[in-house]
């Protein structure tokens, strides 16, 4: 019997493979024989431990190897509720994953691209549709934004959205952009040369703003905001919350 592990410190020494994601941690799963690091866990305000193993140990056989008592935990409902991927969206990722692999680099010549004078950068596409990666900080693929000849954007059914971010260019410790879509993403990487990160959605701005200031903690960024009441107020909360700036994208004037 193990001795009775009292804080997250100590839990954090245990594990091997030990990483930042998002907002929490991944390291290889202490319940079973794991290669790749497939426990997701997050210490909460309170110094409770949410973990989940993405091979499907139960909350028990984690807590079990770790030698940690219940008290450590949250019940295994909410685990997986509020500590880490949900089955579905981890059959998502796997579906991503797959689209991606047998999907061709972007069209030039596709219809958005044409309409918004932008380049396809690193996007792909499967039939009429590009295909945007949503990646978490560790570059891992949750789940594809596919924007189609129209315009329309929809993503995977079932898959994650929070804090997934593509970043379009080489981000480094000067000026950083993160706007909501790619057209703004890549015409703000095209007019100014800085890298700027896409959130895909006005409320993943703060979210994505945390990941992005944690990466580069002297970068100056700047949130290129939509003009609209959502992109205008969450920008705003996001360049609060990191110390950043807002842009209203949609107010630029080109005068060339
Ligand atoms: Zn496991």
């Amino acid at each position: 019997m193990r001795q009775k592990k009292n804080n997250i410190a100590d839990l954090l020494l245990q594990l091997s493979g030990v990483r930042r994601s998002g907002g929490g941690w991944i390291a290889r799963c202490p319940a079973h024989d794991d290669k790749a690091p497939s426990l997701s866990f997050t210490i909460t305000e309170s110094g409770r431990l949410l973990a989940h193993c993405f091979s499907g140990c139960s909350f028990e056989e984690i807590r079990l190897a770790l030698g940690l008592s219940g008290e450590h935990f949250f019940p295994s409902s909410r685990t997986t509720e509020i500590g880490g991927p949900t089955p579905e969206q981890i059959g998502t990722q796997t579906k991503a994953d797959r689209l991606w692999k047998t999907s061709w680099p972007a069209n030039p010549d596709h219809p958005y691209i044409l309409k918004k004078k932008i380049k396809p950068h690193q996007l792909r596409h499967i039939g009429d549709s590009l295909l945007v990666p949503m990646q978490d900080s560790s570059g891992d693929l949750w789940n594809l934004q596919f924007i189609g000849p129209d315009g329309r954007k929809v993503f995977l059914k079932g898959g994650r959205t929070k804090s997934l971010f593509t970043v379009i260019g080489e981000p480094c410790e000067g000026r950083i952009y993160i706007a909501e879509g790619f057209a703004t993403a890549a015409t703000v990487l095209e007019l100014t040369g800085d890298a700027c990160f896409l959130a895909f959605s006005a409320s993943n701005l703060p979210p994505v703003a945390q990941v992005v200031r944690r990466s580069f903690p002297d970068a100056e960024i700047v949130l290129a905001a939509d003009a609209d009441p959502a992109g205008e107020r969450y920008s705003e909360e996001a360049a609060r919350a990191i110390n950043g700036l807002v842009a209203y994208a949609g107010r630029v004037i080109d005068g060339r």
